[in-house]
């Protein structure tokens, strides 16, 4: 026996739509179909004992002979899912019924039921749809998952992310992503047919790892349901380093200032450059550029990690007072970027030089009648240092009779006669010029200079004795020189040079001088004739020392003659007598007196020795007559 029912649908109870029924029409909660099928639904999750439908009812089964002909549920489940009241007909829920374990993820959940009957045995099928619940939420396999995305991403780059599941089956899967607020990334769903919605992570502004390093985002997942189910993930983003920052120095543009002459090592400044990267992007090396000038490679050298810029060379202000020096800092990436900077140094000038005394123009002689004010020498004095270093003070020695007198030129001096020079008093002079800089300490330097004062006809031939007086004794050989006059000269040269002559003149003498002859150049005067006594006695005659200079000089001498007679010759009291007279004597010195008597007339005299000359130590000790 059949019963054939074909029901298409029922959606309501109080809406049945049936085709080809036998029998009343069947008010059910399911509908039957198929060869005796009868058809119900239940939603998951409902209580145990929550009845499914009169089955008995709905196969038009007699309920009264149910538990006769033993209706039952063939199962091979040893704790099945239904079970039928034989007492009543009705299909009742044994236990809870989870659909996503029955069904898995199936669209459409059916469970076949097999009923029999005995006597005569019938088979009765029931299919019983279980109907979804949303009781499952969206789930992430992981809560929190990290992205590794470089700096260097443009905006489009995509990031597939793992999908969340939902064993609910269609709308009451996971319908929708939403990622929480960021202004980087926003999320891009992939509807895969079979697998679901895939979300992926879209860049939409570029990262920069300098100003965020990581980006914390929250993906939800949420489902269909009313309201929605949602779960959560986590996603860490870790922006990786690309070299993408040069370093920057710290901005200090002051000059530099070094006093010139340092030790080789001497610290100059230390430059500071960061670079925000990381790693080795972000290590700062400096070195003083390529493109600095040899010289300037030679003189500075730059610590590649402390920065300390030190000296290596020599500095020195009055060669270079200043340096302007390119440093760079370059990171150590692996395309390394680099950074210049321009360093300025002023060197401080140390007062290391002392002046310098050139004299430009000198006359080395200067004449002994030159008037107070002239010019005897210029000098030019220098000093390499500058401002107070280089600032010179003049001075000449204090005992000499010239002075120093500023010129119109700077650092110019002239050295000027200061009072009347006598070369017979000092013949020349020794001139030291110091030059001392206004430095601390000061630095100075000294010059001597010999000046020669030169001779001026300004001393007359003096002589030895004035007046001069003579004795000749009558009857002196002609011709032989019978004594001599000297004169002498302070001067030099020719304006010491004398010559003598005598003075003829026409009075009564003139006769006389006429027999005497001078030697020009020594004084010795000869007598051209023998005198007489008896003719004359006495006279007098004038003799003139002339020196050689220009013009001449000179002066007069009166030389008294006294004739003798040569009759007896004068006894000396004494014949042996010693004197002495000191060696500075000047000319003119007595040495003796000498007292004679002349026997035949009964006369005596005295005569005197006197020195004529200056001894000097070199002369004779001992002189004979
Ligand atoms: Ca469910
Ligand atoms: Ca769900
Ligand atoms: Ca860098
Ligand atoms: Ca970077
Ligand atoms: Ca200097
Ligand atoms: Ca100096
Ligand atoms: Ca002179």
């Amino acid at each position: 026996v059949s019963i054939f029912f074909s029901v298409w649908w029922i959606t309501d109870e109080s809406e049945v739509n049936m085709e080809q029924r036998r029998g009343e029409p069947k008010r059910a909660r399911g509908y039957l179909v198929g060869s005796v099928v009868a058809l119900y639904s239940i939603s998951e999750e409902v209580n145990e004992g929550t009845v499914v439908g009169n089955i008995a009812k709905d196969l038009g089964l007699d309920k009264s002979s149910l538990r006769d002909r033993r209706y039952r549920i063939v199962s091979s489940d040893a704790d099945p899912l239904f079970h039928v009241n034989q007492n009543d007909g009705i299909l009742y829920v044994s236990r809870k019924i989870d659909r996503e374990k029955v069904c898995a993820q199936s669209g459409a959940c059916s469970i076949n039921l097999k009923t029999v009957l005995e006597n005569p045995l019938e088979v009765h099928y029931v299919r019983v749809e279980v109907m979804d619940v949303n009781d499952h939420s969206p789930s992430f396999q992981e809560n929190e998952t990290t992205l590794e995305i470089s700096e260097s991403v443009l905006p489009g780059a995509r990031f597939q992310l793992r999908a969340a599941g939902d064993p609910d089956s269609g709308h009451l899967s996971v319908q929708q992503y939403k990622l929480s607020q960021n202004e980087h990334f926003r999320l891009e769903i992939k509807d895969k047919e079979d697998d679901g919605k895939i979300p992926i992570l879209v860049v939409q502004k570029p990262l920069d790892r300098e100003t965020a390093g990581s980006h914390l985002l929250v993906l939800t997942a949420l489902d269909g349901g009313k309201p929605p189910k949602t779960g959560t993930m986590n996603i860490i983003i870790n922006v990786l380093d690309i070299n993408d920052n040069a370093p920057v120095f710290s901005d200090d543009n002051y000059p530099i200032m070094l006093n010139e002459n340092p030790r080789s090592g001497t610290k100059v400044t230390q430059v500071n450059a960061t670079d925000l990267d990381e790693g080795t992007n972000g290590d700062v090396v400096y070195s003083l550029s390529k493109t600095n000038k040899p010289y300037i490679l030679n003189l500075f050298e730059m610590n590649p990690v402390t920065g300390e810029l030190s000296v290596k060379g020599f500095i020195d202000y009055e060669e270079k007072d200043k340096y302007e020096l390119e440093i760079q800092a370059s990171d150590r990436g692996f395309a390394p970027l680099t950074t210049e900077k321009s360093v300025k140094i002023k060197v401080i000038d140390i007062n290391d030089n002392a002046p310098e005394i050139e004299v430009t123009s000198f006359s080395s002689s200067i004449p002994e009648d030159s008037r107070p004010g002239t010019t005897v020498a210029l000098i030019s004095v220098n000093d390499l240092d500058s401002g107070l270093n280089g600032k010179v003070i003049c001075s000449i020695n204090q005992e000499v009779p010239f002075s120093l007198s500023p010129s119109l030129q700077d650092k110019m001096f002239s050295i000027v006669t200061k009072s009347p020079l006598d070369r017979e008093k000092k013949s020349h002079y020794d001139l030291t010029i110091t030059a001392k800089d206004a430095g601390q300490p000061p630095l100075s330097s000294e010059k001597t200079i010999r000046v020669v004062v030169s001779d001026v006809n300004d001393n007359s031939p003096e002589f030895t004795l004035s007046p001069y007086t003579f004795y000749i004794t009558e009857g002196n050989n002609p011709g032989a020189s019978v004594f001599s006059v000297k004169a002498s000269d302070g001067d030099e040269g020719d304006n010491a040079v004398i010559s003598y002559h005598i003075v003829r003149d026409r009075d009564e003498h003139s006769k006389l001088t006429s027999f005497l002859n001078i030697n020009s150049e020594n004084g010795q005067i000869t007598a051209l004739r023998s005198f007489d006594f008896e003719t004359v006695k006495t006279f007098q005659f004038q003799v003139v020392a002339s020196d050689s200079g220009s013009p001449s000089l000179s002066s007069n001498v009166t030389v008294n003659v006294i004739i003798d007679v040569n009759d007896n010759a004068p006894e000396i009291e004494v014949t042996s007598f010693s004197s002495s007279v000191p060696e500075d004597s000047r000319p003119g010195s007595t040495v003796a007196l000498i007292n004679r008597m002349h026997l035949y007339r009964g006369k005596s005299g005295t005569g005197i020795l006197q020195t004529l000359l200056l001894f000097k130590k070199l002369d004779e000790c001992r002189y004979l007559w």
